[in-house]
């Protein structure tokens, strides 16, 4: 049996942690972390100014902001001087055009150089930036377009005829697209604009837009995971809250190079794929191919990684690719891997440990938290299966909110709605469209996050599940997350998903849903054996009454399971909305 606490010892803590583990917040701790910031020349605050432009007036300028990897071995960097004046020409292209700060400016990007020059640029000209996936098809870019309100959108030539290009009739609020990565001996595509000739013409120096900590910043859609996107409206103020998580969350030191493996489609991929680091004036690795579990190895190992963030699907097929793999590969400069997203499964943390030499730290937040929450920090002990204690600065409670409006603050142990104090620099200040919704999510002076969880004697947080897939049976609340935990404990599962199926008696089936790893193969004597081990370790009430196994298992964009869709398609039940499903069938 392992233990059920992992404590941190000298090789854990190769650099000293940025958060000691002893250290309490005090009572100024957002007040003392602001002074970091700079704010704009003259006044105001702008998160590109932040990110970028504070670093290369400094002694950061020649620092490697970005390491460009092509996906053929190739790579190029590019110092926070270099991104500065090349997100600087952008903002003037924009200036150029004639959008005005707040239009709303949408991306289609694949990770490379434009995405980040299109959100920097686009936040120095007062732009709301919206990433999209760019493995997104057309309807679900056509919707977020609208939703929205994009008049300007910068892609690439590919993404633009593949997927664009027959939407555009639809989009009449669409003035501007912007393509990228056109050969010199192609016609711009109708109704487009060059960006490579136009940036070539525009000016290395850009007067930033006089953006404040309440300007609106950045769009992101939700994952969809539950229902359809919503769209989170966020503010330049947030700076603050990715500082202080990139430097306690990710314990980003100056000479760190970052790896951020997320898509820039998904919330993590801005706030820290691109804007946590940058604030830090690290150096980022930014890798524009697809996952491969050898070429993510070499990765780490060739680009001398110190510091990962990264998600429990990735970790999962990397779990699924073996153990030997892995070993062909040595990883003494990784220091710290941390992963959000979805549970992490105590197996997965210890994997970590086991395999890549380091635990795997969880950490929680939302699209509408804007950034990291609750977290297991380097200093601190993980108990493996927590999603971590609240960030310094953060104050979290369980709460049940009563039909009466009012909040009940339940004790340790007892599983209710995981809430957040509000305000947090980072905090989301609309959902698009949708402001009785948004009202909703918050009661007095707390935001309440929809999902369930419960804190611990010692003031851990243990994920139980989302609001929307608990499941009730016979009387009982049955996380999802726990039953998924004690499959994947068994060597053949490679994944579960856990659902609620009605019934009459109980009121709700457990329903377990299997993919296997790579050399098992479905079979009625392995059904049984889960079955029994689920058993054994849950007891019969939480234990799942039923068993399928799937080749693989539905996943958004962003790598989450989507149990909704597992359940609807049990039931016969329309789908739902499936812009953000990975490889819809
Ligand atoms: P939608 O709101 O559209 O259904 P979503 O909630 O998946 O989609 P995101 O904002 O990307 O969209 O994800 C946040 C959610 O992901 C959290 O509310 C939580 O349910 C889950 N999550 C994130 N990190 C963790 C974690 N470390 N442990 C457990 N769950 C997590
Ligand atoms: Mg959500």
């Amino acid at each position: 049996m392992r233990p059920p606490i992992i404590e941190k010892t000298a090789s854990d803590l190769r650099l000293p942690p940025n958060w000691p583990a002893s250290e309490q917040p005090g009572p100024f701790f957002w007040t003392t972390e602001a002074a970091a910031l700079a704010g704009l020349p003259g006044g105001g605050l702008n998160l590109a100014y932040e990110a970028v432009d504070r670093h290369a007036r400094g002694d950061r300028a020649e620092h490697i902001a970005l390491r460009l990897l092509d996906g053929e071995g190739g790579s190029r960097d590019i110092s926070y001087a270099q991104l500065s004046a090349l997100s600087n020409r952008f903002a003037n292209v924009l200036r150029g055009l004639g959008v005005a700060p707040g239009a709303r400016l949408f991306i289609l990007c694949e990770r490379g150089l434009e995405l980040f020059l299109g959100v920097l640029g686009g936040l120095k000209n007062g732009c709301v930036v919206s990433p999209l996936f760019s493995a997104f098809g057309p309807e679900p870019i056509a919707t977020r377009l609208r939703l929205g309100e994009g008049s300007i959108l910068l892609t690439s030539e590919t993404l633009y005829r593949r997927k664009v290009a027959g939407i555009r009739a639809e989009l009449p609020a669409l003035r501007h697209v912007l393509v990228h990565g056109q050969r010199a001996d192609e016609r711009v595509a109708h109704g487009c604009l060059d960006l490579q000739s136009l940036m070539a013409q525009a000016d290395e120096t850009f007067s930033i837009a006089r953006t404040r900590a309440d300007s609106p910043s950045l769009l992101h859609f939700t994952s969809g995971t539950t229902g359809m996107p919503k769209g989170a409206l966020h503010v330049h103020g947030a700076a603050l809250t990715h500082y202080v998580t990139g430097k306690y969350a990710l314990d980003l030191h100056p000479e760190d190079i970052y790896w951020c493996s997320a898509d820039p489609g998904w919330v993590t991929g801005t706030s820290y794929g691109i804007l946590a680091p940058l604030l830090l004036g690290v150096t980022s690795i930014v890798d524009s191919a697809e996952f491969d579990a050898e070429r993510w190895y070499s990765i780490l190992e060739q680009q001398r990684v110190s510091v990962w963030y990264t998600a429990p699907t990735a970790i999962r097929l990397l779990m699924k690719a073996g153990v030997a793999l892995a070993q062909r590969h040595r990883f003494p400069d990784l220091r710290f891997i941390a992963s959000v997203g979805e549970p992490l499964n105590a197996e997965a943390v210890w994997w970590g440990k086991e395999v890549l030499g380091l635990p795997i730290h969880d950490n929680w937040w939302q699209t509408e938290t804007g950034g990291i929450m609750i977290a297991n920090l380097l200093a601190w002990p993980i108990k493996p299966g927590s999603m971590g204690k609240p960030l310094p600065g953060v104050e979290a409670a369980i709460i049940e909110h009563r039909e009466d409006g009012t909040l009940r603050f339940l004790a340790a142990g007892k599983v209710g709605e995981l809430a957040l104090k509000q305000p947090w620099p980072a905090m989301f200040r609309a959902y698009l469209g949708q402001e009785e919704r948004y009202r909703r999510c918050f009661a007095g002076n707390w935001y309440l996050s929809g999902d369930l969880a419960r804190r611990d004697a010692d003031g851990y947080y243990w994920f139980v599940g989302r609001g929307d897939d608990v499941i009730k049976s016979a009387g009982h609340l049955i996380g999802p997350f726990e039953v998924e935990s004690v499959l994947m404990e068994h060597p053949a599962v490679a994944e579960a998903a856990v659902v609620g199926k009605p019934e009459p008696l109980l009121g709700e089936l457990v329903k377990a849903f299997v993919a296997l790893k790579d050399g098992y193969q479905p079979s009625a004597a392995l059904h049984d054996e889960l079955l029994g081990h689920a058993r054994k370790r849950l007891g019969a009430a939480v234990a799942p009454k039923e068993l399928e196994f799937q080749a693989q298992l539905p996943h958004t964009r962003s790598g989450k399971l989507m149990r909704r869709l597992l359940k609807a398609r049990e039931l016969g039940l329309p789908e739902g909305d499936t812009s953000t499903l990975e490889n819809p069938r």
